[in-house]
Formats: structure tokens, C-alpha cells, sequence
């Protein structure tokens, strides 16, 4: 008898799939979906192999398909292996990821009554009572039934089940969402002409209407125009025809019928794109070429879109389809728009706002092969593209790629990376600012590494000719804030800063006031020296609590008062840091009155107005003034806006997270690149308390390099990524005590574990509380794992509920 290996829809362990018998009238598949009996319960399950023989000696049968084919490849089943035993999370979780949306299904079982020996005084009152209620219905949901038992309910019904008295009997529910038909009309090709002479004036009406209609005649607009029943009667006298045709399914050219001559871009490469791709297509073309994934570090504006499209458009001329990944759909029309244009009719975009039966119709169009491109966020990576050939991730550094909400916690970059290695296909990741510890991993080797170093210059930019480093890019100044305080200026605008917004509103040119406030937590920090308060054991930076006036490290919990005098200076300005985006509104329209300002933050975006009316207003050149948070730094190109100021860098430059410095310095990077991107050239200011801080000056300066080298020095020094691995583990429970000991006992655990396993290198950070420390009303402890090889430390460990494992987290608070 064959058996097959199923990963069950059921919370176990990493990797974990159970052996089923196959009945003799099926036939499955690996990466089928099916109904399995699990338990008491019947779970859906995809089969993962055929086997010869079960793990176990007594196993179930199979129940059903759910469908008749495979909806997933054995790549994707292969990846789905590789991401549950990574990312530590069930087989089927990973699987999901995969499956097509709204698949998830849930069993109903019903309970019908058999009759029985009148009076089985053997049952107890309660039982005779349900059976009673039962007997006066055709049938009673199991979970109705079992509280009608009492306790214990289900025990009761086994026995039931068993006599004979009662049936159970489960419903396998179609998929929620399955494919959906229209109606068309059609004149049927005969039909005589006294016939028609008789026919009320209604239906002659719509027969007339459907034969003058040169396209398809919905007979879903033939009831709206000529009412219901109409129709009908026509089909019911032979007169018209109907035909089904499957919904939203876009008509597509198969590659066959694809134009031959597609518009090359009017562009030419500059030597340093063509010398990007020359590599890029050796490796396309090698099946054999290692590594197979790319890394390209170009500053903003010097071609890696370009790129992208010509890597693509090489992979679809020779047959294959490409991925392309963007950190999130709604900040980058511009990329969206110039895929679509070179590639028209072959891109499917997935995004959130898509309704649950799109996603499901893209789904299956993808795998037919109706789309030569897939762009999307991080879950695109798992469309189920047939022939893929390219995965392209743009901005590759973006914390968008790791998914942190649900599990599985997978990375999209370490994903893709993994289906490279499945199927070939190759990876090319870009940024201005790549993750340390990508740019790390290529210069070892890891990854080929391409430099695209100059911005191209503005086609009206003459001045630009001669093409040095620093005239392409905006001038950038760093304003020391507290010379500022000295010199008696307690405005939040540097003497600079408010000259050239001044400036800017004479020249009627736009400016952008950029405030951080991801994840900014109160800090502590001395307005003379700019020494930020830090746990001496963690160098991380302490929070401010404001209920008790503590410092508190978010790492080893250690705890300090609130210091009145400065470490460093023993300066008295030593305060809490923050400012609000309607702070500086205010402030911009009293200092400079008349100037028209709008802000876009995270209110804007859930509030009526909206991104597009922001857009809109600083598109037209109505707002002059715009401030925003991290809303601001992403893709906005405005040739107008020709100054960006920092408020105040050093809010969010130390939240208690190693990687703040990289962060800060790739947000400022990315802010600085929305001053001057027309015809004139752009000025940033950076104000700060730490004028010296490498990720400002690194930033200042435009210098990846030097950013890269202090970084990873201080993750050396650390022990932090790319140096050890790291898991994050976060409790969460409506109880702070209960939370607190259960995160205590597992860290005392987990350094037994470690001690016991002579793991020397494996470091138990914590518990502290997390930050925030409650999150929907749910108290956060959390703990920090450091290691080489965490992956083997963690293998025999069991995690109880309410325990969260984040492998390779992005954000550790
Ligand atoms: P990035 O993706 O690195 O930000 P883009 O690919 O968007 O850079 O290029 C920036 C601008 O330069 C775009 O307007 C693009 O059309 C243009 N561009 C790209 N490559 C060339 C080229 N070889 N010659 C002229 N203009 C180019
Ligand atoms: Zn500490």
C-alpha cells in the first residue's frame, strides 16, 4: 500500500509532516492538497512525498483531495522545508506562504441522529435529553451537540458514535474562493423571421441589442437594461445562446504570439550599467556560474532600475519570467509604472489593496504563465511562476523584507537566496546602502559585487559635465546644535537652516523638513556635549520612563536614576529628546509667515487626506514647506524641491538596537537624495548634538565606505551580525509577573542548555522588557540569543506558547 508524507495544518514542530495511507481509488501527488483525519479533528495537509513505507506502524487514510492537481511545485515544497526548519516554524505555516490565497479552510462536522433501542438506560439523563433534541432535527453542528452532552462532551459522543446511535459526518469545504464564471449572450445562427415577428416587444428588444453589439453581450447588462427573465426567454426559444466564460482571467499573448521586435530604450548604458550586466548575463547564461546572486551599490539616480529591467528583459526573451521585489508597493509608483512600460501586459502587480478574489484569479494566472513579471512585496517571491529565471530585490537593505508580524518570521532576501539555490534562478539585490551584512558577504564572496558609484546627471544639468563625485550629488552641511544653544539660538532652526528655507520660499523652490520618529524612543541626551545616557554593560542606549523617572536598559534590564548633571560635561542641559511633526508645522509657520505648509506623517496616511492629496499639493507646487517622517525619504522625486533639512538626527540614531547607526545613516542617505534632483542643484542640512556621530558624518559625506568600516568594527567588537547569529525571543501575556518569570525561566533554562552542551559561544542576553514594554495591552519581556551556530543550539528546545522565536531578526526591541 503506498503512503504519503503530509505536513498537517496543525501547530507542531519544525519540519515535521505524518505518515497516511493512500486509499486505493486515489492517486496523490507531492504538493497536493488534502484532508487528512488528525486527532479527533480532520485538518487540511499538503503532501509532501510518496513513501514506501509509513514512519509509524498504524496510519490513516487520506481522505480527499482538496483539488484534483498539485498547487505546489517541488521547489516551492523544498523551500517550504528549507524556511520551517530555519524560520522554526510548522511545515504547513511555511507552506502556506505558497498556497493560493484563501485555500484555508476549516472542516464543519455534523451530527445526525440513527435511532436507538428505546431506552438505553445504560445513558445518562443528560445524554438521553440531547439525543431527545437531536431526534426532532435533521442535524445538529458537532459543537452544538458536544455542549448539549456536557462534561465531558466529547468523550460521550466517541461512545455514541460508537453504539451507532448517532453519525458524524464532516463537510470538506471547497476552497473559499474558487474560480467564477460570467454569462455572455450570443444570437443563435438560426432563428426564422416570423418567429421573431411574434415575439414581444422586450425580447426583440435585446435580440436586436445583442446582434448590433459587435462584442460579447453580458446577460448580466441585458437584465440591468432589459429586466429579468428577458433573456431566459430568448435562450428558452432557441433564439440566443449563452456562454460561460471564466472571470478576470486577462487575456494574454502567449510567447509565441509575442511581438518580435519589442522598443529597445533610447538609452545608452553608461560603462558602468554595461559592465554590471555583462556579468550579470555570464551568470544568467552559465547554469553552472557561482554564485548565483548579485549585489549592486549604487547611490540613488546612478541607473539600478535600468539594470533591473535590462537583467529581465533577458530572462524573458530566452522564455523565463522574473520576480521583482519591492519593499512596498505604494511608495514606489515611479519603479511600477517603468516596469509596466517596458514590459506592457506581462506584469501582474500583487499588493494589498488586491480583494481576496484577485489575488486568487493573479494566483492561477501566474501559474499558467500568463505574466512575464511578478512585482510585488516580500510575499511575491513565492508567485508561482513556472519558468522563473531572475529575482530582482530592490532597495535590498529595507526591514519591509523580513516578515514580523506572523510567522512564518522569514526574511525575503535569505528566502530568495534559498530558491536560488533550489532552482537556479538568479538573485540581483541593489541599494544605495546595502545591509552591512550583505556587503560583508559579498566582498567574501558570497554574492558578485557591482559598483554603480556616479548619479546620472540631469539631462538639463550642464554644469554637470564633468561628472565628479560631489557636484552630482547635493551639498550637504552638518549644523552642531549646541554651538547653536550657545549661542543663544533655542529655536529647533539652525541660523543655516532658517536662512535657506528663506532662501527657498524667495526662489519659489520647495523644501522638505525631515523628522525621524520610527521607533524613536525617549532618550536621554545633554544639549551641550551630546552625550547620550548608556547601560555601561550593553552600549545601548537607556530609555526614559517617564512614570518613575527611570532609566531603564531595554537589554539587561538594569535600571538607573534619572542623572542630573551630564556624565561627560556635567553640563545641566541634560534632558529627554522628541518632537512632534505638528511641532514643527507650527514653528515653520511662525517663523516664516504666509509660507504654505503641509505635513505627511502616519496620522496623514490613516487620516482622511491622504498620501495622494500630499503628493498632489507638492507636485503642483502648492505646499512649499512639507514636513514628514520616513514617508518623506522614500521615492518622492520633486525636481523643485532643492533643500532638505534634518530636524534633529539624533532621534532614532540611538535607539537601543545595534543596528540604529546603519539605519540612520541609510534613512539620512535617502533624505538627502530627495534635494536636487531637476535642474538645479540641492542642499541638505543635517542638524544634530552629535556633530561627530560616524553615521552623521558617514551620511554627510555620502560615504557608504566609511560607514561599512566603523560598523563592522563595532559589530565585531559586539559579537553582533554578520560576526554570530542572533535569535530574538519575545513573551508576551496580559500578566507583567507571569510574563517576566516565564521569559526568566526559559533565559535560566537556555543557559543550562547552553552550559550543558558545552556551547561556549552561545550568549542568554536578558529578559528585560521589550519596547514598547506593552503592546495591546499584552506586557512584552524579551530575550537576546547570540551565536554561531544558534540554529543547532535551538533544535532540541522546546518553546512553549506565547513564546515568540524571531531567527535573524531586523529589530530587536
Ligand atoms: P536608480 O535606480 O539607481 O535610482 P535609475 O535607474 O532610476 O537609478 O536612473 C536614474 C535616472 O537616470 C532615470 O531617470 C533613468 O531613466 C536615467 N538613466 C538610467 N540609465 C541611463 C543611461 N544609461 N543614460 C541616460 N539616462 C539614464
Ligand atoms: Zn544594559
Amino acid at each position: 500500500m503506498p503512503y504519503v508524507e503530509v505536513a498537517v495544518d496543525a501547530p507542531v514542530g519544525p519540519g515535521r509532516t505524518f505518515s497516511y495511507s493512500v486509499p486505493q481509488n486515489l492517486s496523490l501527488e507531492p504538493g497536493q492538497l488534502v484532508w487528512v483525519p488528525f486527532g479527533r479533528r480532520i485538518l487540511q495537509g499538503v503532501v509532501m512525498e510518496l513513501a514506501d513505507a509509513p514512519q509509524v506502524e498504524v496510519t490513516r487514510d487520506v481522505l480527499q483531495p482538496v483539488e484534483p492537481s498539485p498547487v505546489l511545485s517541488s521547489a516551492h515544497l523544498r523551500l517550504s522545508q528549507w524556511l520551517s526548519r530555519y524560520y522554526l516554524c510548522s511545515l504547513f505555516t511555511a507552506v502556506g506562504l505558497m498556497l493560493p490565497p484563501g485555500f484555508e479552510a476549516r472542516v464543519r462536522s455534523r451530527v445526525t441522529s440513527q435511532g436507538r433501542p428505546s431506552g438505553d438506560s445504560a445513558l445518562r439523563p443528560e445524554t438521553q435529553e440531547a439525543l431527545k433534541q437531536l431526534d426532532g432535527k435533521a442535524f445538529l453542528n458537532e459543537a452544538e451537540f458536544v455542549k448539549l452532552l456536557g462534561r465531558p462532551g466529547e468523550r460521550e459522543l466517541a461512545r455514541l458514535v460508537e453504539k451507532g446511535y448517532v453519525d458524524r459526518r464532516v463537510d470538506l469545504p471547497r476552497p473559499s474562493v474558487s474560480p467564477k464564471y460570467r454569462c455572455f449572450l450570443a444570437p443563435a445562427p438560426a432563428s426564422g423571421a416570423e418567429e421573431e415577428e411574434g415575439l414581444p416587444s422586450r425580447q426583440r428588444a435585446l435580440l436586436t441589442a445583442i446582434r448590433s453589439s459587435g462584442e460579447a453581450y453580458s446577460a448580466s447588462s441585458a437584465n440591468k437594461a432589459f429586466g429579468h427573465g428577458v433573456a431566459r426567454a430568448l435562450v428558452d426559444r432557441g433564439m440566443v445562446a449563452m456562454d460561460w466564460v471564466r472571470e478576470d482571467t486577462t487575456p494574454y499573448v502567449t510567447a509565441g504570439e509575442q511581438e518580435t521586435e519589442h522598443q529597445e530604450p533610447p538609452l545608452t548604458l553608461t560603462t558602468g550599467q554595461a559592465g554590471a550586466l555583462d556579468q550579470i548575463h555570464a551568470v544568467l547564461n552559465d547554469p553552472l556560474a557561482t554564485p548565483r546572486s548579485f549585489l549592486l551599490h549604487g547611490v540613488t539616480g546612478s541607473g539600478k532600475t535600468e539594470v533591473y529591467l535590462r537583467a529581465i528583459q533577458t530572462v524573458v526573451d530566452r522564455g523565463d519570467q522574473a520576480i521583482f521585489l519591492v519593499p512596498e508597493i505604494s511608495l514606489t509608483p515611479q519603479t511600477l509604472e517603468r516596469v509596466n512600460q517596458r514590459f506592457p501586459g506581462r506584469v501582474a502587480v500583487l499588493h494589498s489593496g488586491l480583494t481576496q478574489r484577485q489575488k486568487f484569479d493573479r494566483w492561477w494566472e501566474i501559474r499558467d504563465g500568463a505574466y512575464d513579471v511578478v512585482v510585488g512585496p516580500r510575499s511575491s517571491l513565492f508567485a508561482p511562476l513556472p519558468r522563473l529565471g531572475l529575482i530582482v530585490i530592490d532597495e535590498e537593505h529595507e526591514w519591509t523584507y523580513k516578515q514580523e508580524e506572523s510567522h512564518p518570521l522569514y526574511h525575503a532576501r535569505s528566502a530568495a537566496l534559498e530558491l536560488s539555490r533550489l532552482t537556479g534562478a538568479v538573485v540581483l539585490m541593489g541599494s544605495a546602502t546595502p545591509d552591512v551584512e550583505t556587503y560583508q558577504h559579498a566582498r567574501r564572496g558570497g554574492h558578485w559585487l557591482l559598483e554603480l558609484p556616479r548619479r546620472i546627471p540631469h539631462p538639463d544639468r550642464t554644469e554637470n559635465l564633468c561628472q565628479t563625485h560631489d557636484q552630482e550629488l547635493a551639498t550637504v552641511e552638518i549644523c552642531d546644535m549646541r554651538r547653536e544653544l550657545r549661542e543663544g539660538n533655542r529655536s529647533i532652526f539652525s541660523v543655516k537652516l532658517a536662512g535657506y528655507i528663506e532662501d527657498c520660499l524667495r526662489k519659489n523652490q520647495q523644501t522638505i523638513l525631515f523628522l525621524n520618529r520610527r521607533g524613536s524612543t525617549p532618550i536621554v541626551q545633554c544639549r551641550d556635549c551630546g552625550y547620550v545616557a548608556t547601560c555601561s554593560r550593553c552600549s545601548v542606549s537607556l530609555t526614559y520612563h517617564s512614570a518613575n523617572s527611570r532609566l531603564v536598559c531595554h537589554r539587561c534590564n538594569r535600571r538607573s536614576r534619572m542623572p542630573r548633571r551630564c556624565r561627560e560635561c556635567s553640563g545641566e542641559h541634560i534632558r529627554q529628546l522628541g518632537i512632534g511633526t505638528q511641532k514643527v508645522v507650527d514653528a515653520v509657520m511662525e517663523r516664516f509667515p504666509g509660507a504654505r505648509v503641509d505635513r505627511w506623517d502616519a496620522d496623514t496616511t490613516r487620516s482622511g487626506s491622504g498620501p495622494s492629496e500630499v503628493m498632489a499639493k507638492l507636485t503642483s507646487g502648492e505646499t512649499q514647506v512639507l514636513v514628514g517622517t520616513q514617508m518623506v525619504a522614500k521615492g518622492l522625486d520633486i525636481p523643485n524641491v532643492t533643500l532638505v533639512g534634518v530636524i534633529l538626527a539624533d532621534v532614532g540614531l540611538f535607539v537601543p538596537d545595534f543596528r540604529s547607526g546603519e539605519r540612520n545613516f541609510g534613512l539620512l542617505c535617502q533624505v538627502a537624495g530627495r534635494a536636487g534632483r531637476g535642474a538645479s542643484p540641492g542642499k541638505v542640512v543635517i542638524q544634530t548634538y552629535r556633530p561627530s556621530h560616524y553615521a552623521v558624518v558617514a551620511a554627510a559625506a555620502q560615504d557608504y565606505a566609511a560607514l561599512f568600516d566603523q560598523e563592522l568594527k563595532a559589530r565585531h567588537e559586539m559579537g553582533n551580525p554578520p560576526y554570530n547569529r542572533l535569535a530574538h525571543l519575545v513573551w508576551q501575556d496580559t500578566n507583567g509577573d507571569v510574563c517576566q518569570r516565564r521569559a526568566a525561566a526559559m533565559a535560566s533554562q537556555l543557559r543550562q542548555e547552553a552550559y550543558a552542551q558545552g556551547l561556549t559561544d552561545v550568549q542568554v542576553i536578558g529578559p528585560a522588557p521589550g519596547i514598547p514594554a506593552r503592546l495591546r495591552g499584552k506586557h512584552r519581556w524579551h530575550i537576546l540569543l547570540r551565536g554561531r551556530n544558534l540554529h543547532r543550539f535551538l533544535e532540541d528546545i522546546q518553546f512553549p506558547p506565547g513564546c515568540t522565536v524571531d531567527m535573524d531578526p531586523v529589530h530587536v526591541l
